[in-house]
């Protein structure tokens, strides 16, 4: 949707996603309750979700209406640190009343505090590089770095499937954009190869100043693991850099929750540089970029995010280094390595259960994103509200996130589902989906 290049658009701008033509429009309002509902506790495993909701500005409307409690398949929040947890919040609520809930300052003016520069030693040593960078916002982090590493005469080649923060961040770049079929190295390769081949100017040993190959840990939509080990051997041959975007994988996924390298076996070596959000397993906001020391000394020199744009907040630092220090054990617990396993297990199981009932479900084992397919734009309001009615909050999408016939509920499990929250939420799934038609194959005979 382009507002610069409309009329008038009072009324639907805010609500409506890039549909121009007036029948579109008015299905999307006739739905938009199911998307940008409020909610009126922390992102927990359960969650209070607004009943009566007008999405039309009605602000009196929206403080009268009441919350029901609701188990929450929603939030990104992998490892349960984001709601209360018995090593962050008294931290965090100490740093607060020190620090204040923002450092009123860019980090290259007064907004560096000594949590920032722990949290970049913290985060840099967890992941496996020399050096960190932290952000206000996992979205600036991709956005803003991006031109920073790449200009024109560079080349990106971006995964189909990659977000929108990197869509914008090479967009912005000036660099030569291209993208390779999701989650295929031999794509990958061919892209690579012909490029190479057809930049190659008359008397320059060098077609490209630079090549970035950018792909997530886990991709968001589809809870599917990147082919790193082969995308690293192909980056390796051609001597393009490579981007590894971890904001859904790092403290989920691997046996010490350091991410995709650790679970596929890539030396973090071979990654130059790793993104990462806090915004997802550690119950934060903020970003990181993690590499050698001189990329970092560079990106704090050429970064406008850096320079001018207010540093995260302290308080928020302090809950991812005070959650980092729970999954590494340095609390003096092993409740890290127990989320870790909660977090596997409620996963999988949910995902094999889905499974069993007939429903198609995309995503890898011990991913903590899956997503059921319901293909149809139309079944996503009548899922999204029948669920919630039983008190099952789930996300559902369609285009422009997803292709137009590829719509889906997206789950995702946090360490802090019990089996029995689980159980209630596949009870749940199971009955709306029957209703919606949404079980495509033939349910699994239970096992004697
Ligand atoms: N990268 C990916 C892959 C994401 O899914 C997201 C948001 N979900 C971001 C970056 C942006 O991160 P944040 O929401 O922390 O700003």
């Amino acid at each position: 949707f382009d507002w610069s290049k409309s009329d008038d658009l009072r009324g639907y701008a805010p609500i409506c996603p890039p549909f121009e033509d007036f029948y579109t429009r008015r299905i999307y309002h006739r739905i938009q309750d199911c998307f940008a509902r409020p909610i009126a506790s922390a992102p927990d495993a359960w969650i209070d979700v607004v009943e009566r909701y007008s999405n039309d500005n009605n602000k009196t409307l929206h403080r009268s209406s009441t919350a029901s409690r609701c188990l929450n398949l929603g939030s990104y929040n992998y490892l349960g640190f984001a709601a209360g947890d018995e090593y962050c919040t008294p931290r965090v609520i100490e740093s607060l009343k020190k620090y204040a809930p923002t450092a009123c300052s860019a980090r290259a003016d007064a907004g560096t505090t000594r949590l920032h520069v722990e949290l970049e030693e913290l985060i840099a040593r967890f992941v496996g590089k020399p050096a960190a960078i932290t952000f206000g916002m996992g979205y600036v982090t991709n956005s803003s770095i991006i031109p920073v590493l790449v200009g024109e005469g560079g080349l990106i080649i971006s995964d189909s499937f990659n977000h929108n923060s990197i869509v914008s961040g090479a967009r912005a770049s000036g660099a030569t954009v291209h993208v390779f079929r999701h989650n295929s190295p031999s794509h990958l390769e061919e892209v690579l190869r012909e490029q190479i081949v057809k930049g190659r100017q008359p008397g320059t040993h060098r077609p490209w100043r630079k090549i970035l190959v950018i792909v997530e840990g886990i991709y968001s939509m589809e809870g599917e693991f990147c082919k790193l080990p082969e995308i690293v051997a192909i980056c390796k041959k051609y001597k393009a850099y490579i981007y590894l975007d971890e904001a859904h994988s790092i403290g989920a996924v691997g046996k010490s929750g350091r991410g995709v390298c650790e679970l596929l076996g890539v030396d973090p070596a071979d990654i130059d540089i790793m993104m990462g959000t806090f915004t997802k397993s550690f119950g934060s906001c903020g970003g990181y970029i993690a590499a050698s020391e001189e990329i970092i000394r560079y990106l704090k020199h050429a970064c406008p995010a850096h320079l001018y744009a207010t540093s995260m907040s302290p308080a928020a630092v302090q809950q991812v280094i005070s959650a980092i220090k729970v999954v590494l054990g340095e609390d003096g617990s092993n409740r890290g390595a127990k989320k870790l396993a909660q977090i596997r297990e409620g996963s999988n199981y949910f995902r094999s259960e889905l499974k069993k009932m007939g429903f198609v479900v995309l995503g890898d084992n011990d991913s903590p994103v899956m997503a059921i397919m319901l293909y149809n734009l139309a079944k996503l309001p009548a899922f999204s509200r029948a669920c919630l009615r039983q008190n099952v909050a789930v996300v559902t999408v369609g285009y422009p996130a997803t292709p137009v016939l590829l719509a889906r509920a997206r789950i995702c499990i946090s360490a802090s589902h019990t089996r029995e929250d689980l159980n209630k939420g596949l009870k749940v799934i199971s009955e709306v989906g029957g209703l919606v038609g949404a079980k495509c194959l033939p349910a699994e005979p239970e096992k004697t």
